[in-house]
């Protein structure tokens, strides 16, 4: 489809909160090899209490949806917690307004996200973080829009790009967060916070 609604943006973030509720054993290993082992429970926590809000409070729109959900995160402990409400926080300032939202308003929101992780956190690509997932999905998102592609186009570019980041942080030694302090045993290990990366932009790309 050429645009985004309400209800795609509904379903776009239920499948991903399932897939982290389903796969948060996986998460929560991975971070046990790199970090302190929470980062599932933290995720879950999360999408928990950003479903809770959209139950809540009936979003309108495709912006008060990403709001909805990054309240959530933001509500949640863990580094990830406030690095992704923030992430999410540019999606909902990108939309806002808008009733209906096309491939370029999205990839707005995907650069001032990621834009907006980095001032906070610090990460650059290649210190083994989520930021190796969602900067070069928001750059393959912004030059599908460039190149004319629609929604469903874009967001499938973009989950390609997050899931070949999110694969390129295994080689990776950590320069940022818990892994940064375990050195070389976190090499081999995918980020997990690169991989919910992916996920959510999978989710973007399948939900009708
Ligand atoms: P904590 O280390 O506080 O337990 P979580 O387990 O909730 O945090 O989250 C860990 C994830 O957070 C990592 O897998 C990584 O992707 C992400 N992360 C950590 N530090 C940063 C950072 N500076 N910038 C971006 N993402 C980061
Ligand atoms: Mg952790
Ligand atoms: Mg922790």
């Amino acid at each position: 489809r050429a645009v985004m609604d309400v209800d795609r943006a509904r379903n776009w973030w239920e499948g991903f909160a399932r897939e982290v509720e389903e796969r948060s054993e996986e998460l929560t290993e991975l971070d046990r090899i790199s970090g302190d082992g929470d980062f599932g429970t933290n995720l879950r926590s999360a999408v928990r209490k950003a479903r809770a809000r959209l139950e809540a409070g009936q979003p309108r729109t495709v912006g008060e949806v990403f709001t909805a959900v990054s309240l959530g995160f933001l509500d949640t402990g863990g580094t990830s917690g406030p690095l992704f409400g923030m992430f999410f926080r540019e999606f909902a300032k990108a939309c806002e307004g808008l009733p209906v939202v096309g491939s370029d308003v999205l990839a707005r929101g995907a650069l001032e996200g990621v834009r907006t992780v980095q001032r906070l956190g610090g990460a650059q690509v290649g210190d083994k973080t989520a930021v190796d997932a969602m900067a070069p999905a928001a750059e393959a998102l912004q030059r599908a829009v460039d190149a004319g592609a629609e929604v469903t186009a874009a967001m499938g570019a973009a989950y390609r790009a997050a899931a070949d980041g999110a694969r390129s942080t295994t080689a990776m030694r950590a320069r940022r967060g818990r892994a940064s302090y375990v050195g070389e045993v976190a090499r081999g290990v995918v980020d997990p916070g690169a991989l919910a990366v992916a996920w959510f932009y999978e989710r973007g790309a399948t939900a009708a």
